[in-house]
């Protein structure tokens, strides 16, 4: 497998203007990919400027040519599947039946997605008052900044690109630097289909260097972000210059209730997948389980074993259920938190350590984790990121509700149970961007994807995101309207 492990600036893969480079590790044995080049300021100036050069064509070209290059992609991607599925797995640690079954198709759905939508993006008339026609157009931007992070650097590459370029901006986008891979052959990709150069430019680097750069930018109209809270903020403050505009999708402490009503095989498995799904490392984990007491016991019973026979091992073998954390600085944040759990009097109901195999232990490896703990606990409070669940009980519906709804975050959230009443009344009170009744974690690119307090703000995907990328520009004309002179002179 040929990498590509250079800048992607007007269309040509460059190294970086100083030099700098920084190794891709694979998780599961720290072995090493490649030596990607790390942009530093000069070369996020250039790729601004490569931007802005791109735009005028670009933002006039028909809707329906964009579209179709954005069709053309999401054939070449599929193309490219396997292909795609092993970079993805190498580079994050994802398991390949994740990648081939749910990455890249969803990497493809979305490209198509957007592609379908770049010719439908109308504006409207709006009625105001007789004698004049009041319409809106629908603009693009200019450039766009967009920060992604490591958990799913694929599948939101396309979250990112795909509305972006239908509206007609056009691109600069910084991967996280331990996983810019897959990202980096997409671009590859877009030059090949026929994506002109400039439009989008692709530049890994740290992101307390080419990161924040790009959240200053004066050349930067918008910053559309994915990662920590923290970060989110520094994003706000560092856009203020040029008062960008910002779109942020941040953290989440996901509430998964299964209230006494609820079919429970659906909901044990259901919440397995929740939590333990690409390790744990989702925005929308379901990781705090909260479990009518009535049914804790007969739950943990099946969901338990269950978790204990989930297939730890290589990524790259087809039966493997669960890889490597992304990173060894991540698998020790997520170990460091097992212990706050313990600290805090926490009873580890399963896992709690990296897996004892030789096999497995050069990688960023650690065993599913279930414990019992109180809601104000930092670990019922704090995102782990992880293969980490943390267990309440409750008794009340309104007791539910008040958990599910105690954290300073409110990006996704799921129930369980047969009572319609009560899955609409949570559906509307939950604080939560996106609500899941007896499922959990679905996401297509036509449904809105997004949250509310500490998760942030904006919605990507559907046709939400596309006002994310466009600004409304309100046209007045003159149609049969006698105007008043402004200044009446008597005589
Ligand atoms: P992070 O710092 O928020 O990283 C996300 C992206 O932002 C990366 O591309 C990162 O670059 C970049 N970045 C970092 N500092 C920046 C700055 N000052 N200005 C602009 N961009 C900047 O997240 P992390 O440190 O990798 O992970 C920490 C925690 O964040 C995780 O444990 C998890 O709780 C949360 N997280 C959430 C999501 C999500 O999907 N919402 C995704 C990842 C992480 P670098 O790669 O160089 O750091
Ligand atoms: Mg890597």
């Amino acid at each position: 497998m040929q990498i590509q492990d250079k800048l992607f600036i007007a269309g040509r893969f460059v190294p970086a203007a100083d030099g700098a480079t920084l190794p891709s590790l694979n998780p599961h044995d720290c072995s090493h990919l490649a030596d990607v080049a790390m942009a530093g300021k000069a070369d996020v100036d250039a790729a601004v400027e490569a931007a802005h050069d791109a735009f005028p064509a670009w933002s006039r070209t028909s809707a329906a040519e964009r579209g179709r290059l954005l069709y053309k992609l999401a054939d070449r991607i599929e193309a490219s599947a396997e292909e795609l599925s092993r970079l993805e797995t190498l580079d994050t640690g994802h398991p390949i039946r994740d990648t081939r079954g749910a990455d890249v198709p969803r990497t493809v759905a979305t490209f198509r997605y957007f592609g379908g939508m770049a010719d439908k993006l109308e504006g409207t008339v709006i009625p105001v008052e007789a004698g004049f026609l009041n319409y809106l157009l629908r603009e693009p931007l200019g450039v766009v900044g967009q920060i992604v992070p490591w958990n799913f650097p694929l599948m939101f590459t396309s979250w990112k690109m795909g509305p972006a370029l239908a509206a007609g901006n056009c691109v600069v986008l910084k991967p996280a630097e331990i996983t810019p891979l897959s990202t980096l052959r997409i671009a590859e990709l877009m030059a090949e289909v026929g994506f002109p150069p400039g439009v989008v430019n692709v530049v890994p680097g740290l992101g307390s260097v080419a990161g924040q750069y790009l959240a200053e930018h004066p050349g930067v109209a918008k910053i559309s972000f994915t990662g920590s809270t923290a970060t989110g903020r520094r994003i706000v403050q560092a856009s203020a210059g040029n008062l960008k505009k910002v779109q942020l999708e941040l953290g989440g402490k996901g509430a998964n209730i299964v209230f006494d009503d609820a079919r429970i095989d659906a909901a044990v498995n259901g919440s397995a997948f929740a939590i333990f799904h690409n390790q744990g490392q989702a925005c929308v984990a379901g990781s705090r389980l909260l479990l009518h007491e009535k049914i804790a016991g007969p739950f943990l019973d099946k969901f338990l074993p269950l978790a204990r026979s989930i297939r730890l091992g290589d990524p790259l073998e087809p039966s493997t259920e669960m890889g490597p954390l992304t990173s060894t600085v991540h698998r020790d944040r997520v170990l460091q938190y097992i212990e706050v759990a313990k600290e805090q009097g926490a009873e580890i109901l399963l896992g709690g350590k990296p897996p004892d195999r030789a096999d497995l232990s050069k990688g960023c490896y650690v065993e599913p984790t279930v414990v019992r703990a109180r809601p104000l606990d930092r670990v019922c409070q704090e995102e782990v990121f992880g293969p980490f669940l943390a267990v309440t009980t409750f008794k009340e519906d309104d007791e539910a509700l008040a958990l599910a709804n105690g954290t300073g975050y409110g990006l996704g959230g799921g129930l369980w149970t047969q009572d319609l009443t009560r899955a609409h009344r949570f559906a509307r009170e939950m604080k939560s961007g996106m609500v899941w009744i007896n499922c959990y974690k679905r996401v297509n690119p036509a449904s809105p994807f997004g949250g509310t307090g500490n998760s942030g703000y904006g919605r990507e995907m559907g046709f939400e995101v596309m006002r994310e990328y466009t600004q409304a520009k309100s046209v007045w004309v003159n149609v049969d309207a006698k105007l008043p002179p402004f200044y009446p002179r008597q005589g």
